[in-house]
């Protein structure tokens, strides 16, 4: 039977949100912001720092499937659902639930820019800064975390756990 181990609660996340929130509304203050959550993985976290940002801001998904249900990466990153709103000379916020290589967000990035935003910038819940393969920069963090597979609030294991409220290492 897999553990799961706490490894950030319920509370940290709030803290944590709330202080990258007041950051972002300072940065993008006067700027039309768009923020795009990467599914499944970000729909908490999405939902959460939109309500907690104090500056107005539209929501949208992009759908990105990298890892199946294993818990390596592929390496190869596919585009499942599309953004539905006009970027053209907006300013975009891409919300990542957990940046590992930094293969899924580079992908991403290249996809949205294609619309011609005006800025696209990245924030990540949780950022594994130990595995980054790809030539990324984060720009606002919640936590930094050095290893171990990660679920709850949004993240999954094979589907499961995103319901969990606060954040565990899966341990088999
Ligand atoms: P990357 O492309 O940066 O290697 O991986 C990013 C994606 O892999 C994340 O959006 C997430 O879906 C998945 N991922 C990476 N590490 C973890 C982890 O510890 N737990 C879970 N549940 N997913 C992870």
């Amino acid at each position: 039977m897999p553990k799961l181990i706490p490894v950030i609660t319920e509370e940290e996340i709030k803290e944590q949100i709330s202080r990258v929130a007041k950051e972002i509304s300072k940065d993008y203050e006067d700027k039309k912001l768009i923020l795009i959550g990467v599914l499944k993985g970000s729909f908490i976290f999405t939902a959460d720092l939109s309500r907690s940002l104090s500056i107005p801001n539209q929501v949208d998904f992009v759908g990105a499937s990298s890892y199946g249900s294993n818990t390596s990466t592929s390496g190869e990153v596919t585009i499942t659902k599309d953004v539905g709103l006009d970027l053209e000379g907006k300013h975009v916020l891409v919300l990542e639930d957990i940046v590992d290589t930094g293969l899924t967000l580079i992908r991403i990035i290249d996809y949205l820019k294609k619309f011609n935003p005006e800025s696209v910038k990245i924030c990540a819940l949780l950022n594994k800064h130990e595995r980054r393969t790809a030539d990324i920069t984060v720009d606002y963090e919640c936590f930094a975390i050095p290893k171990g597979f990660l679920v709850g609030y949004g993240l999954d294991y094979a589907e499961d756990y995103r319901n969990l409220p606060a954040i565990f290492n899966l341990e088999e």
